[in-house]
């Protein structure tokens, strides 16, 4: 077995194509992806998978120093605050270097009619002006929030089902991206959509919704995302094979 470990967070398509990336480059790394279980029938990663919490930053140290991994990369959703943060505390107890990867979030272009909200809960308050029929894209875990909003109408798209409580008037697609303009315009079209709701998770995955939305004139409220953790940080998962390199885990060594 490789003298090094990397233990990478996971639950994204970066984070997979990361795994893939590492396999292919680093064959001499021992790379283990962690999940945290959400997802029924996951995508999985090339390499080891771990899935389910830790117990907190203080679980995850102890899994950390029993694994003897050597470095952390954290490229977990970047709506992912509470393991993003127990990262951060955990490597500093054990002493490990840790990098964050996070893509850029997504930029306003001419033609959009945008609304930025610093919550999902700014979110439920904002559409009422806006429109009734909406379509809800900011994951299962989070409709709840607009569970009391019996005046809307909401089309929910989910790779699970949503967890209740849910908005009394509620249509659910399950569906997983990566999604295309064509088929988002269609899917606007179709539930006669007034109104996008989403978190500003960049990438090109699901980016293909706020196209579709500029197309059809519809206004987006964009949930902002959360402070990104105080760590090393790069946009582009090339960027963690030199970062990796850097700390003396090197082929061969
Ligand atoms: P979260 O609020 O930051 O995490 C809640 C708890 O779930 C954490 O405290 C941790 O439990 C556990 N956990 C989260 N990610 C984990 C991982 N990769 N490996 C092991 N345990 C993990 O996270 P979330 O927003 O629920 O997201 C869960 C997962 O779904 C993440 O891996 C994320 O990358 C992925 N995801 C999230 C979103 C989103 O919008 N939030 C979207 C797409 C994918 P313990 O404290 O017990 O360790």
């Amino acid at each position: 077995m490789s003298g090094f470990t990397v233990l990478l967070l996971g639950g994204t398509g970066e984070a997979r194509r990361l795994a893939s990336l590492l396999a292919r480059e680093r064959p001499d790394l021992r790379v283990v992806t962690s999940l945290a279980g959400r997802v029924a029938r996951p995508a999985l990663p090339d390499g080891e998978v771990r899935v389910g919490g830790f117990g907190g930053p203080a679980g995850l140290a102890e899994w950390l120093r029993r694994e003897r991994v050597g470095a952390v990369v954290d490229a977990t959703h970047p709506f992912a605050a509470r393991i993003s943060t127990s990262a951060v505390t955990a490597c500093a107890e054990v002493g490990l270097p840790l990098l964050v990867v996070r893509r850029p979030g997504w930029t306003e272009r001419p033609g959009d009619d945008w609304r930025r909200v610093p919550s999902l809960e700014a979110a439920a308050g904002t559409i009422a002006g806006l429109g009734e029929r909406v379509f809800l894209s900011t994951g299962r875990q989070s409709v709840a929030v607009f569970a009391g909003l019996d005046r809307h109408w909401f089309l929910v798209r989910s790779v699970d089902p949503p967890d209740p409580p849910l908005p009394r008037r509620l249509a659910v697609v399950l569906d997983r991206g990566p999604f295309t303009v064509a088929g988002e315009r269609e899917l606007l079209r179709r539930y006669e959509i007034e109104v996008l709701v989403t978190k500003d998770s960049g990438g090109t995955m699901t980016a293909a919704k706020l196209e579709a939305a500029r197309e059809l004139g519809l206004p987006v409220v964009l949930v902002d995302r959360p402070p990104t953790p105080p760590a090393d940080r790069v946009e582009h998962i090339e960027d963690v094979v030199s970062w990796l390199s850097t700390l003396g885990a090197t082929p061969g060594s």
